[in-house]
This record gives C-alpha cells, structure tokens and sequence, in this order.
C-alpha cells in the first residue's frame, strides 16, 4: 500500500470513563478517512482535566477501538510514530515552550486577576447590562515592569490569548459547510491555568499541529471551540487542519449519548457482552451519520474503508435504533463459516453447557440449529432452551386444544416415527413427507403443529435438523406424554 504522509487523522479522549458510542463513530470516521487515504490514525490522549481522569480508562478505550476492529498506528502503547508523547500530561514542556512564544509574540499575556477580581468584574458587567461578559482584560494593559514585580512576588497568574478586535473568522467544515464567526463574541480565554496546566482549546492546537495532523472529525459539540482554536493557528501563523464536525446521535434509551450521563445501552461493553460482532457494530456506527455512495447496508471493514472519503456525511441528528442494529448482526452473522461462528459464540456456548452441565460437543450442533434464529449470541440461551426443556411440557389450553383437534396427525406421526432404523436427516424428511401427506393438512400447517406438540414454541430451527437432534428417544418420549390422556 502506498502510504500518506500528509494525511493524518487523530482520535483524541480524555480518559475519564469508557467510551460510549458518539465517541467510538467519531474514532471509527478518523480511522476510515485516514484508512481511504492511506494516511494514518493516531489515538492522542487528552488528560488536561486531572480531576476528571479514571483509572484505566486509556487501556479501556483502546481495548474498545482495538475490538471493533481498528488500526492504531501511533499511540501511547505503539512502538512507531515520532511524534510523541502520546498523552498530554507528558507534553507539559512542549505547551510551556509553547507558551512563552506567544508571550513573546504579545498574542497572549499572564492574567494575575484572583477569582475574586473575575467575580466583582463579572457583577458589574450584568449590573450594566453587558450580554456577553467577558474577561475586562485589565492583565493586557500591565506594565512589563508590573509584571515583572508581580512575578518577583510570586503571584499566580494564568495565561489568556488577546483576541484581536473585530475580526471576522470562516471556515468551511466538511459537514456544516461554511461556519461564520466574529472575535467580537470570543473572550480572552485561558491557554495555561494557574496551575501551569494547559487547557483543552490550547493543547489540542499545539497537539494537533505537532503531530502534523491533516484532518480533525470531532462531535459537533466543539464547534464553538473551532474558532478559538483558529485564532491560536494564526497567532502560530501555521496551516488549519480540515474540521468535520459530527452531528450528535440520539438514544432510544437517553435523550444524547455523552458519557455524563450513564446508561449502559450506550457504551460499547454492553455491546461486546451481548455477543454482538465488531464488524456489525462498525457498520451501525458508521451509517450513523454517513451514507455510502451505492447505499450499500451491509459492509466490511475493506469496504467501508473503499466508500468512505469523507462525503455523504450527515448534517441531521441520527437516532440510534437496536432492532436495525440487530438486523446488522444478524446479516454479518449469515457471513460467518459454521467453524468461525462456533469459534465466535464459544464463550457464550461454554457458560451455557456449564449451567446446564452438559459436554460442550453436544451444544455446537444445537447452536448451528438456531444460528439464523439469533440476533447476537447472547440470544443462544433463551434459543437453546428448547433442547433443555424435558419431555413432558407444558402446553397452554390453546395447544391442548390443537392435540384434541389432531390426535391422528400425532399418533401417525409417532407411528412412522418408530419405524426409523437410520436415523437421520433423509429419513426424517421421509417421515414428515408421508406423515404430511396423510394428515390432508398443508405443509406448513402439518409442521407447524407438530413443531408446537415437540417445542411448545411456534419458532424454532428447521424441523428435520430439530427432530434429528432431538433423538428418537426423545422424540418418543414427547409423543409418548402427549398420547397419555388417550391411553388412560
Ligand atoms: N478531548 C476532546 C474530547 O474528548 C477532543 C476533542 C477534539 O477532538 O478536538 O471531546
């Protein structure tokens, strides 16, 4: 493959809980655009925000980008990529260079103003009536010898960008189009907090230049950063990066998806513990936002990666839906070979031999019987009961009246079924033929019955392969207790 250097695309979360999956479609889009120019996709950490950081949540998010099936090329756990660190709090020197040429240049200046100063001048602005109110840049007016005295008497300070005056700021973003802005509206904001930290609209700049980062899909949600961010690229005097903002996606369980508010349904663990595969949750994630040129529903990863040039994307919300998402699975499930479907739903298969006590051997045939039945593999449990149930079930008065109507379909049925010296699937297609031809009932009508007299269910895997894994024995045990009352 012939590499990109030019094109770069970033994933940047703050590691304060897992990834939910807003996040996972903005990661994914990076990586397919990254993916449809052979450039790279790089996962920057953003953990500025100490007192929101989880523990484990880096290894946790790329554990999730890595099982949906991306590529990381450069990362904190990478070997390659010469653009580190990875992770903002290892960067603190950078930003502080960072900083001092702004000073330098005048575009930013240190702002000793206690909280107290901020909070008098913020009364007085609505006291007047001011709508915007905004820092009153008292700390732009100080004397370089004020400055120096104050530093000299260590007093804190943070570090603000002077915004310039009636500027009109556009950008053309690859989803909304062209974005207007005037810097009348922005505030001197912090670039580097009292704490000598820097804050996010200051680190991803200086991040996402050093890191030669081409393209920026983020969640719409930043877009009133955008312009804040372009004014630190030309106080830099460096190239903007192309910004496509992501519109939100909607719940059906939550109002929006955000991490702040926490509902299983909406981060990928509850995806993966259901038994859903990487590949059907990428290609959900994806149409999420995004229409392949040829409308094409079902993809792979090679194919997604072909479709996806950053066109088609959507400017309206999408609602997140769980029976389309299960409708995806089920097609990618169809995809599978019988080896690589049992591979794929061995863990779930092992838990459900274990409470059953029964060989593992026994269940895999069980499973392929239910397989197009299923719409992940958490649904194998409830799936397989009928090959756990015993032989004397428990009809409702519905079905027991269908026995009285049909005890000849019944008793032929378990006559024909005695006969049986090989077992298997021709001979059993033999036995429902004739079997269906005595009764004068349609095929479908004569299978149905029989599929509620031996699973009590109206759904089931196909009725030949059923009855063949049942067993004759069972088999006749089960018409045995339906015949009962007749023989009493
Ligand atoms: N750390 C930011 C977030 O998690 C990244 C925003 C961006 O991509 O610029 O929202």
């Amino acid at each position: 493959m012939v590499e990109n250097s030019s094109i770069r695309l970033r994933f940047a979360p703050s590691p304060t809980g897992l990834l939910h999956l807003g996040g996972l479609r903005t990661a994914l889009y990076n990586y397919l655009y990254a993916q449809h120019f052979q450039g790279k996709f790089i996962v920057r950490f953003e953990d500025t925000d100490q007192a929101r950081n989880f523990s484990n949540a880096e290894e946790s998010i790329l554990k999730a980008l890595r099982w949906i099936g991306l590529k990381i090329d450069e990362t904190i756990d990478t070997k390659k990529g010469n653009f580190g660190p990875y992770r903002q709090s290892d960067r603190q020197e950078i930003y502080q260079q960072h900083i001092e040429q702004l000073l330098a240049q005048k575009n930013a200046y240190r702002c000793f103003c206690t909280t107290e100063i901020i909070a008098a001048s913020r009364t007085q602005q609505k006291i007047q009536g001011i709508k915007a109110i905004a820092y009153d840049r008292r700390c732009w007016n100080l004397t370089d010898e004020t400055i120096a005295a104050h530093l000299q008497a260590k007093k804190v300070f943070c570090v603000r960008l002077h915004i310039p005056e009636n500027q009109e700021i556009d950008y053309e973003d690859l989803v909304y189009g062209k974005i207007h802005f005037k810097t009348a509206n922005i505030d001197d904001f912090v670039l580097l907090k009292t704490t000598g930290i820097p804050t996010y609209n200051f680190a991803v700049v200086i991040d996402d230049h050093l890191m030669q980062i081409s393209h920026v899909f983020r969640g719409s949600d930043h877009i009133s950063n955008t312009p804040k961010q372009i004014l630190l690229y030309q106080a830099f005097q460096w190239k903007i990066p192309q910004f496509a903002h992501l519109t939100l996606i909607r719940s059906n369980v939550a109002t929006k998806i955000s991490k702040r508010h926490f509902v299983p349904e909406n981060f990928l663990q509850y995806y993966i513990d259901a038994g859903y595969l990487p590949i059907a949750l990428a290609n959900y994630l994806a149409l999420l936002g995004w229409n392949p040129a040829n409308n094409q529903e079902i993809l792979t990863m090679p194919e997604m990666i072909a479709q996806f040039a950053g066109q088609e994307l959507n400017k309206a919300e999408s609602q997140f839906s769980i029976h389309k998402l299960k409708w995806i699975n089920q097609q990618h499930l169809n995809l599978l070979t019988e080896k690589r479907f049992l591979q794929l739903a061995k863990p779930f298969l092992t838990k459900i031999a274990q409470v059953q006590n029964i060989d593992q051997t026994i269940i895999n045939p069980w499973a392929l019987s239910v397989w197009p039945q299923i719409a992940c593999f958490a649904d194998l449990e409830q799936a397989l009961q009928i090959y756990f149930q015993n032989s004397q079930l428990n009809y409702n008065s519905e079905s027991l009246s269908l026995f009285q109507q049909n005890v000849f379909l019944l008793k032929e049925f378990r006559a024909q079924i005695k006969q049986v010296k090989t077992w298997n699937i021709e001979s059993i297609g033999n036995v429902l033929f004739v079997v269906q031809g005595k009764s004068l009932l349609t095929k479908k009508r004569t299978f149905t019955l029989l599929r509620i007299f031996l699973t009590n269910q109206e759904k089931g895997p196909r009725l030949r392969n059923l009855i063949n894994l049942f067993g004759q024995n069972k088999i006749l045990a089960i018409t045995n207790h339906w015949l009962q009352p007749q023989k009493n």
